[in-house]
């Protein structure tokens, strides 16, 4: 079952010739989840032959513009196109206000279920918990209320083991019983038990969305172990001074908090509009963690 992270937007603060404000696209077990919308957005999930119509919901870290403002169009043009299914919006308090405001004063009415979940940036939250995964809210440090968020896929179905099914002839119609741990019957009566039949399920895997925030050692408690973390990059670490300031963080902020974190895979995003070449940022992250990668838009990492 897939689980992977499309990259729509790494710039952060203002767009470049080449680069859109923070989105992503996260596919967990055929769950469409749209993390941040910046402006843009639309386009680009246009761009890359996503459609909106599989996204069941959107979450936005929090209300800096380049986080959210895409999220108005999106909107109009979803429900321009005549959707029915619920979508949910996950996001700080104020959200549901500016959007429903945006909507009155154009006079357009919301034709289908939107949904709102308030985000709270004091204390960490499962916000998110049904049969495929949990999505825990994890407050970070940034100059307005901002969360990150950790998804978590939980353990899936056990492996039918071919060859010993086929040796003792089980109809196929009892695999889905044996997947979910059943013993096999068979027609004379005795019990085969689920551990010979099956192997154990894969690994539940995860993935953390940490932006923005300035470094704060306590964030990798809430990461623990986490298989892929996307981490904001704004500055490179020359920049450090300018970063604190501004509650952003330094590749070397990123590479530091994925080695705190135990994570296996780190991505880094939200570049400054300065930075043409983001070679320099990469090389920076990957010296204190070589396991690094560049959010160029359009790249999906898998997590695994
Ligand atoms: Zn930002």
């Amino acid at each position: 079952m897939p689980f992977e992270v499309t990259i729509l937007g790494c710039s952060s603060a203002t767009p470049t010739a080449d680069r859109h404000p923070s989105a992503q696209i996260i596919n967990i077990r055929d769950t469409l989840i749209l993390m941040d919308c910046g402006e843009g957005t639309q386009n680009q999930l246009l761009h890359y032959r996503i459609s909106h119509s599989r996204i069941s919901a959107i979450f936005i870290s929090h209300l800096h513009g380049d986080h959210y403002l895409g999220l108005n169009g999106l909107l109009a043009t979803i429900n321009f196109q005549g959707r029915n299914t619920p979508l949910d919006i996950y996001g700080p308090e104020p959200l549901e206000k500016m959007i429903l405001d945006h909507f009155n004063y154009s006079g357009t009415r919301i034709k289908f279920p939107l949904r709102f979940h308030v985000t709270h940036d004091r204390h960490a939250a499962c916000i998110v918990d049904n049969e495929k995964f949990r999505v825990k809210s994890i407050p970070l440090q940034h100059r307005i209320p901002t969360t990150g968020f950790l998804f978590q896929e939980k353990e899936g179905l056990r492996h039918i083991n071919v060859q010993a099914c086929e040796g003792l002839n089980i109809p196929y119609i009892h695999f889905q019983e044996l997947k979910e741990g059943k013993d096999y019957t068979d027609p004379e009566g005795n019990v085969h038990p689920n551990s010979a039949l099956t192997d154990a399920p894969s690994a539940p895997r995860s993935y953390a969305y940490i932006s923005d925030t300035r470094f704060f050692e306590e964030l990798a408690e809430q990461i623990r172990g986490v298989d892929l973390l996307y981490h904001e990059s704004t500055f490179l670490h020359e920049l450090k001074e300018r970063a604190i300031e501004t509650f952003h963080s330094t590749p070397v902020d990123a590479a530091q908090m994925a080695l705190l974190s135990g994570a296996k895979q780190l991505v880094l995003g939200h570049f400054s509009a300065r930075y043409r070449d983001l070679t320099p940022l990469l090389s920076e992250a990957q010296v204190l963690f070589e396991n690094s990668h560049l959010a160029i838009e359009g790249t999906r990492f898998n997590v695994d």
